[in-house]
């Protein structure tokens, strides 16, 4: 218990010869007694956020030394591998939020529904706005106090500047997200219904195109179709010859991130399914009727009309997060960067977690730089097979997506370049490994902007938070890596599950650790049973399963509310 019961309060009254202990804090919350009876003021932790690294820092956070105030404007959260099956109400918006409350009331939190506007780390102050209600039209501004401030603020879709993309395109990030596409999904269906419309009219409004060849953009298309062939065949006979998918991707394939046979496989099952698969295109305009793209061999711009553009191109820093990075020196970097123990890099007790940060990149490099000095044989520059294994073992335990990278595929690539460079792959040339990991650099880079590490970081964060006077009193944690100094807990340590990419017709793509790829009919059962289980709460879990069930038998609901 963080403050004494009334019990306990009779009781030190009791031995303190009847006098009676009085708080000098007004409230007693913010105040906890040691072992040794001593009060002390708790440390204020604010979270930014109710998304994946903050909920899972939340519910992982015991320990009573600390006040917890949350901010966030959304007072839920939101399981957004499931978002993409709202869009087309296979799954409904409710069934996939937990609200807030709940968590704090279990954990005597504190939740304040609005957004962090500025963060003063100077100062140790964020400065917060209220969201408009619906009926309460303004909104209110106040400061807050921090000792510790933790920013799972996640990220905000990434236009990448081209123009006409806010103000036409519809984004999948958020639950109203998805409800406004279902919506206008079904609207478009109604429209390309009415009496008197020409046949190219009916064309234009039924053309669905989706921008984005990554996981969210190729489910959301996929689930599009299956809402396409299997229920609106049904319901919108007479429009039905009109409908049009395009997927566009920039690249030169969807789902680049996957390993190359499922890649493949969705861009067959894409084109089998009628699907508009328009690979190395890229848009350069939206307006309220055309859609442009250019071809990225050609350089040639072709525009055309369509009904809905859906914008899913990756992720973007939040302005509040750009305006902090300039004020710690960040301003030069495109994403917030952390140590291995997701410190902000430039400040004092800022933490950071999920999509909003990354760890940083050079501190990887340096340390990769590092474990080959200690290896180096200096006057050979070569490293024999077992010292070039142990050299890469060294550095996969150290970085999770090192070792997520070379496990994949790649580090065929870079056996397969040492020995073009030396001739042999008894010896390995350490210059030239050095080259090849920077080749590799990219992929290397950032972990996945993935649930799965967001909500790894934050239960991580949180058991350190649940040891912290322990180890304070404690320090010699274990050896930091970078030579002097010790640090209280080991750096964070990313492990990957696998990843799913569902692409309709009841197939998914799964692709698992230790390369093991799987496609088709039992990979969906998989993915039914992997996201059943990962929905945080009993509620959630029956009524996605409900809809499930309800989907099967009836079929998806096409109403427009
Ligand atoms: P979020 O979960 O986005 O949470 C951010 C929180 O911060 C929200 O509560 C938000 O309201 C709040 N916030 C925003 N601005 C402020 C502010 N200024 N002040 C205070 N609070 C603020 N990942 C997977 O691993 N598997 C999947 O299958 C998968 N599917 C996805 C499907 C879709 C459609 C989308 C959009 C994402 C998917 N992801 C998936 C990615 C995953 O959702 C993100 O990586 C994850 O949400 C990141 O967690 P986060 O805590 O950083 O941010």
């Amino acid at each position: 218990k963080s403050y004494p019961s009334a019990s306990k309060l009779l009781l030190l009254s009791t031995f303190s010869g009847g006098g009676l202990l009085v708080y000098s804090d007004s409230n007693p919350l913010k105040r906890t007694l040691t072992a040794d009876g001593q009060q002390i003021k708790k440390k204020k932790v604010v979270v930014l956020g109710s998304g994946w690294s903050g909920y899972s820092f939340l519910s992982y956070l015991n320990n009573p030394n600390y006040d917890v105030q949350v901010v966030s404007p959304r007072n839920f959260f939101l399981f957004t591998p499931l978002l993409p099956s709202v869009t087309n109400g296979t799954v409904e918006a409710r069934s996939i939020v937990e609200p807030i409350r709940g968590l704090m009331r279990k954990k005597g939190f504190e939740y304040t529904e609005a957004e962090c506007v500025k963060i003063d780390a100077t100062n140790k102050k964020i400065h917060c706005r209220s969201k408009d209600g619906s009926s309460v039209k303004e909104t209110k501004e106040f400061d807050m106090d921090y000792d510790i401030l933790v920013i799972a603020v996640g990220a905000k879709p990434n236009t990448f500047n081209t123009p006409g993309v806010e103000e036409n395109a519809y984004f999948l990030k958020e639950a109203e997200d998805a409800l406004k596409i279902r919506q206008t999904v079904i609207n478009c269906f109604e429209r390309a219904s009415l009496p008197e419309l020409t046949e190219e009219e009916r064309k234009k409004i039924l053309h669905f195109v989706v921008v984005g060849g990554g996981p969210t953009g190729v489910e959301f298309s996929a689930e599009l179709h299956d809402f396409l062939v299997e229920d609106v065949a049904k319901i919108y006979p007479k429009v039905q010859e009109f409908t049009r998918i395009t997927l566009l991707e920039a690249g030169n394939h969807i789902l680049n991130m996957f390993d190359k046979r499922i890649t493949a496989f969705a861009e067959e099952k894409f084109q089998r399914d009628g699907i508009d698969l328009k690979t190395k295109n890229m848009v350069v305009g939206v307006t309220a009727d055309e859609i442009s793209t250019k071809e990225i061999a050609t350089g040639k711009i072709v525009s055309e009309p369509y009904g809905m553009v859906v914008w899913s191109t990756g992720i973007g820093i939040r302005p509040v997060i750009k305006e902090f990075m300039h004020q710690i020196g960040q301003g030069q970097r495109r994403v917030l960067a952390t140590d291995e123990w997701l410190r902000v890099e430039g400040c004092d007790s800022v933490y950071a977690l999920g999509d909003t940060a990354t760890i940083n990149q050079r501190r990887v490099m340096e340390d990769i730089a590092a474990i080959f000095s200690k290896a180096d044989k200096a006057e050979t520059g070569k490293l024999n097979k077992k010292e070039f294994k142990n050299v890469v073992k060294d550095i996969c335990q150290r970085y999770p997506q090192v070792d997520l990278y070379l496990k994949k595929k790649k580090l065929r690539n870079i056996a397969n370049l040492l020995k073009s460079a030396n001739g042999d792959d008894t010896e390995v040339n350490i210059e030239t490994f050095k080259q090849a990991l920077s080749e590799v650099d990219t992929q290397m880079k950032n972990l996945p902007a993935t649930a799965q590490v967001a909500s790894q970081q934050g239960k991580y964060l949180a058991k350190c938070f649940n040891k912290m006077e322990k180890c304070e009193k404690k320090p010699e944690g274990p050896l930091r890596f970078r030579g002097e100094g010790r640090h209280r807990f080991q750096p964070f340590r990313y492990r990957h599950f696998g990843s799913f990419a569902p692409l309709g017709g009841e197939q998914t793509a799964a692709e698992l650790p230790g390369d093991w790829v799987s496609i088709g009919h039992s990979s969906q059962w998989l993915w039914y049973s992997v996201y059943a289980s990962k929905l945080v709460s009993w509620r959630t879990k029956s009524l996605v399963v409900s809809d499930w069930v309800r989907r099967f038998i009836f079929g998806r609901d096409s109403s427009s509310i």
